[in-house]
């Protein structure tokens, strides 16, 4: 009994020590119709004596360039335990720093978005669609820490959240680390779900979700789920399994209008695909290119992945000399894993491979 109280102790200490170091984010959308957001980042346990630098990212995986993504933010306020407002400087553009931090310190900001791709974000009464770097600022030198995020919607009752974060309860999500939160793209909306069930080889069974914000019914979502599931059979035969998903699901998140700006962007356990077309229906078979091309990913890049994109800097762009592995392969097999699943001839695909 003894044991076991000790044990409780410290298992109970280890949890609150976890709970003190991790990084608590809330969003909320108050006015979408003008493209904001307003984010609030908790963190606790500054380390005194030390500037506390807090900057925002330059570059974002999968997009091997750099993007200001700081030039979209105003407003950025800091406040102490006591909710005092505490002097900020802000050394560069993107970088700002609290000459004496106390404990805890809680930043606020707004955020402009309205270009909807994979890798900055969008905000409007349609949904909120965010790549992590160009949304979440971040304190340096803590990448070690656990991040927790919470969205408020009032107003928005038919929008529901997808991402790859982990879903904790009270619409809590969770990453364990910096590197893991950065690579988790959110997409917020009245979206249609369609998933099934992949068992591994191993016989661990896994969901792959299809979140379809578009203007398409149900039926049209439900058809499309049945042509993805032929691609991912055939991308599962190519290297005899799946990949492990970090908790047992893969999404794809899908926003499909016209006036979006059409992308694909791979991440380890989902990928945002936005694409420029009215609807899904009718566009299918076209539609599937980009799905297979970053479901390849999800293998080739995100898991076989160069060493020189270990760990990504969000600070600078990525150099690596190794992306005709990553890319051209991911490329190759996209379109021949389309072949083999029955959506392109053979014509099609050497046609593509000749450029
Ligand atoms: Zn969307
Ligand atoms: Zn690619």
């Amino acid at each position: 009994m003894r044991n076991f109280i000790l044990a409780a102790l410290l298992i109970g200490a280890t949890t609150t020590l976890k709970a003190q170091q991790e990084i608590s984010y809330e969003v909320s959308f108050p006015n979408a119709v003008h493209h904001e957001a307003e984010v609030s980042m908790i963190i606790p346990n500054v380390p005194a004596n030390v500037p506390l630098k807090v900057r925002f990212a330059r570059s974002s995986p999968g997009r091997y360039a750099t993007h200001e993504f700081g030039k979209n933010i105003y407003n950025l306020r800091a406040f102490d335990a006591n909710g005092k407002s505490v002097a900020l400087k802000q050394p560069a553009g993107d970088v700002f720093e609290i000459a004496k931090p106390s404990g805890k310190v809680k930043i606020t900001y707004t955020i402009f978005g309205n270009w909807i791709d994979g890798t900055y974000a969008g905000f409007d009464e349609a949904h909120a669609h965010m790549n992590i770097p160009a949304v979440f600022a971040f304190p340096v030198g803590m990448d070690k820490r656990p991040r927790t995020v919470k969205f408020s919607y009032a107003g928005k009752a038919d929008w529901k959240v997808a991402t790859q974060l982990k879903p904790i309860g009270n619409g809590v999500y969770y990453a364990k680390d910096f590197q893991y939160f950065m690579d988790s793209p959110i997409e917020i909306a009245n979206y249609k779900n369609a998933s099934w069930e992949v068992k591994n080889a191993d016989g661990k069974t896994q969901t792959i979700h299809l979140a379809a914000h578009s203007d398409d019914d149900e039926m049209t979502v439900f058809n499309y789920t049945n042509m993805l599931k032929k691609v991912v059979d055939e991308q599962k035969a190519v290297f005899g399994e799946l990949p492990n998903f970090d908790y047992g699901h893969y999404y794809f998140l899908h926003c499909v209008h016209p006036s979006y700006a059409g992308d694909g962007m791979e991440h380890r356990n989902s990928t945002v695909i936005v694409q420029r077309t009215p609807k899904i229906a009718g566009n299918e078979s076209n539609l599937l290119g980009t799905f297979s091309h970053e479901f390849f990913h999800a293998w080739n890049v995100e898991r076989l992945r160069p060493k020189t994109l270990e760990p990504f800097n969000f600070t600078q762009s990525n150099i690596s000399d190794e992306l005709w592995l990553a890319e051209g392969f991911t490329q190759y097999y996209g379109n021949l894993t389309l072949k083999r699943a029955g959506f392109r001839t053979l014509d099609n695909i050497t046609r593509t491979f000749n450029g």
